[in-house]
């Protein structure tokens, strides 16, 4: 059969809000042409993250009714730790709100002022935290990955010639870590192959370092290296995933990717010296070590979305459905970052609106041109986001995000369609000017004006 179904059926719906093109217009005004600032009930499709937004399955519905609260040693805890522990092999498992909990609580432990940490690209909050510490995030992927044209398999992995010189310049005494972050959200959501984690681990060993995951989308990756590796494809999701944490001294996790739930991180490590002092910044800023600053519900749900994110009917729909919104944008001529990534697909809008400069912000004002056409939300990532310092970026790119298990095929059908209209009269679409912004992370707030 050519059609891949998604593999479940709806038990519990949630209407969308219909909109006029005329009361859209309105509310983008209203807003500052700043989707950041517009109420999600006003939204039809909303593809701004990918992050929280999926939808809970029957089983985990049921398990926020089984989960017991009792503060220390809940039966909630046992069933959260033991499934856990049979994905990933690991000893130590601290449950944390989010994965930047579990990043704050890492690198308040191993950072600090004049230490390094390389990753093939570091997620924005675990930059930042590796940064508030006083040390440095470098980011080290393979040329591939910056090229948005380009269709190497693993645009995810990291350049190991330049991992090496980094280690001998900076010197191993001040690199803690290593990390990898897998699949590569920054840049565009690409895996990092079996090959490359194996070959960053055989450096690591040479100079005595640790190697971390950022594991956020651990399982969308273990999917593309059965679909890509070389002798992968027989072997099952659920053993590739077994090894990218066996090759690993530790993780941090966000489970709101795929964990699969709206809440929840966690925190993964081998050695017992630095899993005893993490849990004693657990219990200062999370919580006590059996629920992390979470409810007993919150545990028995993630337990159960980290076994159905290793489903392959599930992985094969997830992957085939981002795919299929990237292969039929190329199809109508519109530029994406090649190949599509597991959890979103990127406009190239330097391409899409060559019309107009990078200092006119061209993917705010597609951003805006998506909304008002046919109210959908996509979030820029290029000027906007990125060019507050004056450097604009070298890739003004669109994200549509995927949440996980909400939108059919129609409604991403409909998406394909609006985006081709928008690109048909794409010549229409008109530059932007900030008239206020914070001093920082201005994306979320600013507010713009049409040129
Ligand atoms: C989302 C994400 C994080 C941070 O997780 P939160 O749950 O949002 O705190 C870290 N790394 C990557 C790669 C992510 O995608």
């Amino acid at each position: 059969m050519k059609t891949i179904i998604e593999p479940f059926r709806i038990k519990v719906v949630e209407p969308i809000r219909m909109t006029t093109r005329r009361q859209r217009e309105q509310i983008l005004r209203d807003a500052g042409f700043n989707l950041f600032l517009i109420r999600a009930e006003d939204v039809l499709i909303d593809l701004l993250t990918d992050s929280g937004t999926g939808a809970m399955s029957s089983l985990q519905w049921a398990g926020i009714m089984r989960g017991d609260e009792s503060y220390a040693g809940a039966k909630s805890w046992y069933v959260f730790r033991d499934k856990i522990r049979e994905i990933t092999g690991f000893a130590h498992i601290l449950p944390t709100h989010q994965g930047r909990a579990s990043e704050r609580i890492l690198f308040e432990l191993v950072g600090g002022p004049g230490k390094v940490v390389p990753n093939n690209s570091h997620f924005d909050t675990t930059r930042a935290n590796i940064e508030h510490t006083g040390a440095r995030a470098i980011d080290l992927v393979i040329d591939e990955g910056k090229q948005p044209a380009s269709r190497h398999p693993f645009k995810g992995n990291m350049d190991l010639e330049r991992l090496e010189n980094l280690i001998r310049e900076t010197g191993p005494q001040n690199i803690p870590l290593v990390m990898l972050t897998v699949t590569n959200n920054s840049g565009g959501g690409q895996p990092v192959s079996l090959e490359n984690i194996r070959a960053v681990r055989a450096v690591c060993r040479n100079y005595g370092l640790p190697l971390f995951l950022d594991a956020c989308r651990f399982a969308e990756n273990a999917y593309f290296i059965k679909l890509r590796e070389p002798g992968q494809q027989d072997r099952s999701v659920r053993e590739i995933v077994r090894d990218m944490f066996d090759l690993v001294d530790g993780a941090t996790i966000s489970a709101k990717k795929d964990g699969l739930v709206n809440i929840g991180g966690l925190l993964l490590l081998r050695d017992d010296h630095l899993a005893q002092k993490a849990d004693e910044l657990l219990i200062l800023t999370e919580g006590f070590v059996t629920y992390g600053g979470l409810a007993g519900r919150d545990l028995e749900a993630m337990a159960q979305g980290f076994e159905e994110v290793v489903h392959e009917d599930y992985l094969q729909y997830r992957v085939r459905s981002t795919a299929y919104l990237g292969e039929r944008l190329l199809d109508a001529g519109v530029q994406i970052v090649e190949p599509p990534g597991g959890h979103a697909i990127y406009i190239d809008a330097k391409h899409f609106c060559p019309h107009i400069p990078p200092a006119q912000f061209p993917g705010q004002a597609l951003v805006c041109a998506l909304y008002r056409h046919a109210g959908i939300r996509a979030v820029e990532i290029g000027s906007v986001m990125f060019g507050q310092d004056g450097n604009p970026p070298p890739m003004e790119l669109v994200r549509l995000a995927i949440p996980r298990r909400v939108y059919t095929q129609s409604h991403i059908d409909y998406v394909i369609e609006a985006i081709g209209e928008v690109f048909a009269n794409r010549g229409t679409l008109r530059g932007l000017r900030i008239v206020s912004e914070p001093p920082a992370l201005r994306h979320f707030t600013a507010r713009f004006e049409e040129l």
